[in-house]
């Protein structure tokens, strides 16, 4: 498959539409590869081997339902065109490190780093529990960060060039899944001696946008949103 596939956008998320609204099993036909939030951004979603996981603060690591709603996901059947192993990366030096490799500033990519890390930072939100609207700015102050050493794991996730930047994460974006299947969340650092980097170009971005009257009547200011982007998510 030479395309992502992605309900939603960074933008909307980042504007307040949490809802799910899609379900799981209608976008994920046949994708294997990916990331994404659960409904009202109760969890980090990583996809990987077709199965879709869910971290929330102060839960163990779940697999989410196919016939759950998701607010945004991409996702793809990745089929890596190159494979290198790669030593002494960490979030940053990894650009450069690819750039040995392809030109990518203005395509996009789905990326995997697998290895053992020597240290990764992952961050997971907590759940509203009762599914009440919440402010995506205090969700992000509060979520949990935990700190993993020595973890053998996947780094899952998608280069996106700045010119994509309110439709998904601009730049690299990484979902992290250690080997045992119990440690995941959002990526905010990591380090590795040596891992093995793969990536595929993906020259089709195939975007389902959101179809309920709430989505159509919310009133989004550009500037704050590109200023929530880069600070909740880079
Ligand atoms: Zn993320």
């Amino acid at each position: 498959m030479s395309k992502i596939i992605q309900f939603s956008t960074i933008g909307a998320l980042m504007a307040g539409y949490l809802q799910g609204d899609r379900l799981f099993s209608q976008v994920c036909c046949g994708c294997n590869f990916g990331l994404g939030c659960s409904a009202n951004l109760d969890g980090e979603l990583t996809i990987y081997d077709g199965t879709a996981y869910e971290a929330t603060a102060g839960h163990a690591l779940q697999t989410l339902d196919f016939e759950s709603k998701v607010p945004f996901i991409q996702i793809t059947n990745f089929q890596p065109e190159q494979s290198h192993i790669i030593k002494d990366v960490d979030h940053t030096t990894i650009y450069n490190s690819m750039k040995r490799f392809i030109q990518f500033d203005n395509i996009l990519l789905a990326v995997s780093v697998q290895g053992t890390f020597r240290k990764v930072i992952v961050r997971r939100p907590h759940s509203s529990y009762t599914g009440e609207d919440r402010d995506v700015s205090k969700i992000a102050a509060s979520q949990q960060v935990d700190t993993y050493c020595q973890v053998k794991g996947t780094l899952i996730g998608f280069w996106t060039p700045e010119l994509f930047g309110r439709i998904s994460v601009p730049r690299f974006h990484f979902h992290f899944l250690d080997e045992s299947k119990r440690k995941s969340g959002h990526v905010l650092e990591f380090d590795v001696e040596q891992a093995q980097l793969s990536f595929e170009e993906k020259p089709t971005l195939e975007i389902t946008n959101p179809k309920k009257d709430q989505f159509k009547q919310m009133k989004i200011d550009i500037n704050m949103l590109d200023e929530m982007i880069n600070r909740v998510e880079k």
